[in-house]
């Protein structure tokens, strides 16, 4: 009989099963019928390094993108995403213009400098400035002979210069030339000063804004002495070999999306992801192969998808993708499985998926149905290299659109890209609608999303380090030193799952209370 207390017969003490096992039966799993048992603890979660390959030549240092909707991912969070290791992939429900001034705006960011200032002219009025105000709480404005970033500088409007200024109609109407403090009188700094050259010039000048100009006395850029003083580092930031931040684009498969594909080629994006809910078509097969024969892999990487079986898989993978992206049916505001009979359970498409095209070596993008730190893990878990999330990221600051009041909670929309209310927008040139139709453009929309308000989460740059924080913590309690090592050991079946009853979900949240309080950011 074993010596039950020396014995190192993995058959007596490992139990669990293997993922291999867990996903033989041929079920359905979503992320929440499964649970990974705990390791090994001999680190600390600080030492756990989450860096994992976006696509064949990109690997992020934390393993979060950001997904191309309307309601999620433009410049601003294209930005927020990479200082923080992930990246952002830009929506395509908009002009081609539009989409590839967003990806220029990351690739000029520089931390510290507002390369988009809000400007007015001389002709404005102190009430504009009020207003500007108002709606975006600051009253630094320089003042340019064409109201336009790249105008000739006149002068600045602060708070200070209109503070004196009653709220007296007449004066209100009094125009900026006529407060504003003109240029001879101005700190000024010229394009090309660094960070810290900046900071040292506010800081002896006890100015609060700097405005950048070029040689022609063009103004280029601000930098504004309260993002100097909360200035954080940002030593994980997702960035390219001349150091600009990594972005991502979304296009479709049409003829439009060639000339879309050029100008945001010109403008400097790093990846592209072909945006389609069923991937699987001559449609994506044919621009992968045109793509990979125009730009090397260096130029630009390119993501294949929606997948969810093997099958669908092999077709990318030979057309030549560098990651695919898997998920069908199962995205927040999604109503495909329901519509259309047609999608996977998230679990079990993404250690499919994951565990086929490992074999190419081509990285797993996990698409939707992310609600929480456990989910992205267990994502990870099964073989996925990077997760793609809607909703976790919708209702921040650096989401497109405004906040706004519902039954007294502060919200933001988040909407499907195939809800009615995306594919109807005036300014998309039918790029939502593209992506849940083939063929002929119908005049009947076929709908497979829902449209949405979602709780204010505030900025980006506090809640990513939570979710990388919260990663770190759930690597150690599985007792993985890094996302490499996660992978491997599940592959090898030295991580152990176990599938949840229904009753066993429910045991694995807060029950038997009256009330209670969360103060988690989820
Ligand atoms: P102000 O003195 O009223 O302009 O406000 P603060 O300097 O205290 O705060 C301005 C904040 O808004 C900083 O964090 C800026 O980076 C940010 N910001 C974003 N866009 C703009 C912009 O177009 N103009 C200005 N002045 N600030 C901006
Ligand atoms: P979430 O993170 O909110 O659960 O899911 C986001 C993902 O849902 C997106 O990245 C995209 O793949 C998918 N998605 C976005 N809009 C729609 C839609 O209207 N219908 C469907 N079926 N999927 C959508």
């Amino acid at each position: 009989m074993a010596d039950y207390l020396t014995t190192n017969d993995t058959h007596i003490l490992q139990d669990g099963l293997a993922a291999k096992e867990i996903f033989a039966a041929g079920e359905g799993f979503t992320y929440s019928d499964i649970i990974i048992l705990p390791g090994y603890i001999d680190f600390t979660p600080d030492q756990v390094n989450l860096k994992s390959p976006l696509t064949k030549k990109i690997t992020l240092g934390a393993p979060l993108v950001s997904s191309p909707m309307d309601t999620v991912t433009e410049a601003e969070m294209a930005i927020s995403m990479a200082l923080c290791g992930g990246i952002g992939i830009v929506h395509h429900n908009c002009s081609i213009e539009f989409q590839a001034e967003e990806i220029k705006k990351v690739k000029r960011y520089k931390h510290g400098f507002i390369n988009n200032p809000i400007v007015l002219s001389p002709k404005h009025t102190v009430a504009d400035v009020r207003e500007l105000k108002k709606k975006h709480g600051f009253g630094g404005i320089p003042i340019t002979d064409d109201g336009k970033l790249g105008g000739e500088l006149l002068g600045i409007v602060t708070s200070r210069d209109i503070s004196l200024v009653d709220t007296d109609d007449d004066l209100e109407k009094r125009e900026l030339n006529t407060v504003m403090t003109k240029f001879e009188s101005l700190v000024i700094a010229r394009s090309g000063i660094t960070l810290e050259e900046a900071n040292k010039i506010l800081e002896t000048s006890k100015k609060g804004k700097l405005p950048i100009i070029n040689t022609k006395n063009q103004l280029v850029a601000l930098i504004s002495r309260t993002d100097l003083k909360k200035a954080k580092n940002f030593p994980n930031a997702s960035k390219d070999n001349n150091k600009q931040l990594l972005v991502g684009a979304a296009v479709g498969t049409r003829l439009d999306d060639r000339k879309r594909l050029k100008a945001l080629v010109d403008a400097g994006v790093d990846v592209i992801v072909i945006d389609s809910s069923q991937g699987n078509s001559i449609y994506q097969i044919d621009f992968i192969k045109e793509i990979k024969t125009k730009y090397s892999d260096d130029e630009l990487q390119v993501i294949g998808g929606n997948v969810v079986t093997v099958m669908q898989a092999k077709n990318l993978i030979e057309a030549g993708v560098d990651a695919l992206r898997i998920g069908m049916g199962c995205g927040s505001i999604c109503t495909t499985q329901e519509v259309m009979a047609v999608g996977r359970p998230q679990a079990t498409a993404v250690y499919k998926v994951a565990e086929y095209a490992r074999h190419f070596n081509v990285p797993i993008i996990a698409d939707g149905g992310i609600q929480s730190i456990g989910h992205i893990i267990r994502a990870l878990a099964l073989g996925a290299s990077t997760v793609m999330m809607g909703s976790l990221l919708a209702g921040t600051n650096e989401a497109p659109g405004e906040y706004y009041s519902l039954e007294g909670v502060r919200v933001k929309k988040y909407r499907g890209m195939g809800s009615m209310e995306a594919m109807s927008r005036k300014d998309a040139g039918g790029s939502a609608s593209n992506r849940y139709f083939h063929g002929k453009q119908d005049n009947i929309k076929i709908i497979q999303g829902v449209s949405g308000h979602i709780v204010d989460r505030g900025t980006v740059l506090g809640y990513l380090p939570y979710i990388i924080c919260g990663l770190r913590h759930s690597c150690q309690d599985i007792g993985v030193r890094s996302l490499v090592e996660l992978r491997k050991s599940m592959y090898n079946g030295d991580i152990r799952f176990e599938k949840r009853s229904t009753s066993a979900q429910n045991e694995g949240k807060v029950h038997s209370l009256h009330s209670y309080e969360n103060s988690s950011l989820f």
